[in-house]
């Protein structure tokens, strides 16, 4: 039984499969890869999705819904015919028509699929697309995030096992920025930004103003987002386009700009008040109108770095994903911006979907691919109730794990009694960015009894651990080691689920560098650093921090790379015991530590 890889799209939806060693795309019956995101009703019919939907967006406005995977996790409601309908019932049937067509066209039943999602989609986002899929009748393991699909598609194409991306993501209407480090089977996405109103459609209302600026139109009274630029200061004199003259515009404007991809130069021609328009498009002028929206992406990857605490240099190599990615414009801004060549694995559009699909395969565990850890982001702070002050008239939230933070993840606080003699402490888990608990969302509770004394003096230690399937598993130890335990966020798991889950639930709460096997090794490293004198003694001390550091600093590919660099320079070690001191480290390695060192501003004195 095939596993499918599903690019759940807000305009166009794709789905693939591992087959012979790599990733293939699903095609319906005319050959088409990109099933429209588009679900219509047609009377006696009732409801149709994809192609067949999307033919009716402009002929039967009122009975079709599209781009609803914006409202995900929303009770929005579209009205098609008599029913109403919500974005996941909407997605459901997406997902429900591509799983027919796979089956058709793989001639196999499919039960299973890996969804991609946005990596800043939250809870309810990511389990109302969950929904989706079981009422297509899907099972759901895992929601991948897009940016990780398109690093593993980059990985599969590039083979490059260690490199920094940007994974840069425009769609019609979004755009997502994501950070991302792979680090030999880890992809691990540092920080993500974007914006939910910049898209390829901005472009075509930027053009569609240049239009009127170079013709002397004012345009219709069409609601205004995203990037305009346009200022209507002489309309009284000027021809005003209606509604229908504009509508013609903007999709002239967008075919223009999608034809700059093969042709220098292209005319767009639009008839208005009784009389022919024309303005000529080349990819110099297309690069002056978009310049206001090279400044927006521009502020948004300034504040991803600032984020993921890196430079522009760090980066290795970009990857372009979504319909806009495909303009010349956009990859030369990208050019400019980064210094560098972005890599542009075939067509922008199928790069989620093919990394999908190679997940999928890794699903399935076939022979021949290797397995792949893919690291989530916290979409959402999660924090326990506590009293601040006097001065607070509310308790407050205190983030234990915060948005953004990459899973797995495992944090302790320890927290004390408020009141002299209280013979119990009660720990309130909730989720949510505001500052009083209360007005975040309330997830559970843990009751623990303390030994009565005064205020302030006795107090218990609570764990949160957070893992990549989204079970938040939360424990409190009082001071005569009592613990209580709680699992959250999860789905309804069986008996045994619950028992293993715990169990690697409590491996994960020790902090990495309290871990057996890496105080271990840190072990070795300071045996290596006493039977040491001089230079190299020096050395080992200052390798020795590195590791540290590594350890702690909360990055899945930096703790990995802490440890296998720190095993990898044991087992050096051994097999040249009596080399000269100058050969300790090879030059590489060294010169990677020093890097790494300045960035972290922590130079030798
Ligand atoms: P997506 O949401 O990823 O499907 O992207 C849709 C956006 O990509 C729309 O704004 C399209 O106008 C734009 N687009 C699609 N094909 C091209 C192309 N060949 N050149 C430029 N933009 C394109």
């Amino acid at each position: 039984m095939a596993v499918l890889g599903i690019d759940l799209g807000t305009t166009n939806s794709l789905a693939a499969y591992w087959q012979d060693g790599k990733a293939c795309l699903v095609a319906d019956e005319h050959g088409e890869v990109l099933f429209p995101s588009v679900v219509s009703f047609i009377g006696e019919e009732g409801l149709v999705a994809g192609a067949e939907a999307k033919k009716r967006i402009v002929t039967h406005r009122k009975e079709t819904a599209s781009s609803f995977k914006r409202f995900m996790g929303t009770d929005k409601r579209y009205q098609l015919g008599a029913a109403h309908y919500t974005p996941m019932e909407l997605s459901a049937m997406i997902l429900a028509h591509i799983r027919r067509n796979a089956e058709y066209f793989l001639k196999e039943e499919i039960e299973e699929a890996i969804i991609t999602v946005p990596a800043y989609f939250n809870d309810k986002q990511r389990s109302d697309t969950k929904m989706a899929a079981k009422i297509a009748g899907l099972k759901v393991e895992r929601l991948i995030n897009e940016p990780s699909a398109a690093a593993l598609a980059y990985r599969m194409e590039c083979g490059q096992e260690d490199a920094t991306l940007l994974v840069f993501d425009f769609g019609g209407g979004t755009l997502d920025l994501s950070y991302v480090e792979c680090y030999d089977n880890i992809i691990e996405i540092i920080a993500v930004a974007g914006d939910n109103y910049l898209g390829g459609d901005d472009i075509d209302r930027l053009i569609a103003a240049y239009f009127c600026r170079e013709n002397g139109l004012v345009m219709a009274d069409v609601p205004k987002r995203g990037v305009q630029n346009i200022t209507d200061t002489e309309e009284g004199t000027k021809t005003r386009l209606s509604i229908s003259e504009y509508a013609a515009l903007i999709s002239c404007a967008e075919a223009a700009k999608c034809r700059l991809g093969q042709e220098d130069e292209v005319e767009i021609t639009v008839e208005a008040g009784g009389r022919d328009y024309h303005v000529k498009l080349t990819d110099d002028i297309l690069f002056e109108i978009c310049m206001p929206l090279f400044t927006k992406i521009k502020k948004l990857f300034l504040h991803l770095l600032k984020d993921a605490g890196a430079r522009v240099s760090d980066l290795t190599d970009l990857v372009m994903v979504g319909g806009s990615s495909r303009l010349g414009v956009v990859k030369r801004f990208l050019t400019e911006l980064l210094g560098k060549k972005p890599v542009v694995l075939g067509e922008t559009d199928k790069v989620v979907a093919m990394g999908a699909g190679v997940y999928a395969g890794i699903r399935t565990r076939r022979e021949d691919i290797r397995d792949m850890l893919l690291t989530d982001v916290c979409p959402f702070t999660l924090g326990v109730e506590v009293w601040r002050g006097r001065g607070d008239v509310q308790n407050a939230l205190l983030p234990m794990i915060e948005r953004n933070s990459t899973l797995p993840m495992s944090t302790h606080e320890y927290l004390v009694t408020v009141h002299d003699y209280q013979s119990e402490i009660r720990v309130g888990i909730y989720q949510g960015e505001e500052y009083y608990a209360k007005d975040n969302l309330f997830l559970g509770e843990i009751i623990i009894p303390v030994y009565p004394k005064p205020a302030g003096q006795e107090g218990v230690d609570v764990y949160f651990t957070y893992d990549i399937n989204g079970i938040l598993y939360v424990e409190v130890v009082n001071s005569q080691n009592v613990r209580e335990h709680i699992l959250l966020l999860g789905q309804e798991l069986s008996r045994e689920e619950l028992a293993r889950c715990q169990q690697q639930m409590k491996q994960l709460m020790l902090p990495p560098i309290m871990r057996k096997e890496n105080q271990e090794l840190l072990a070795k490293l300071q045996q290596y650093y006493g039977n040491s004198i001089g230079v190299r003694r020096e050395q080992i001390g200052w390798f020795i921090n590195w590791f540290v550091y590594g350890l702690q600093s909360k990055r899945f590919c930096a703790m990995t790379r802490a440890v296998e660099t720190a095993k990898n320079q044991l087992a050096a070690w051994r097999k040249q015991e009596g080399m000269a001191e100058e050969e300790l480290f090879d030059g590489e390695l060294k010169q990677q530590f020093v890097k790494e060192w300045e960035e972290m501003g922590l130079e030798e004195e």
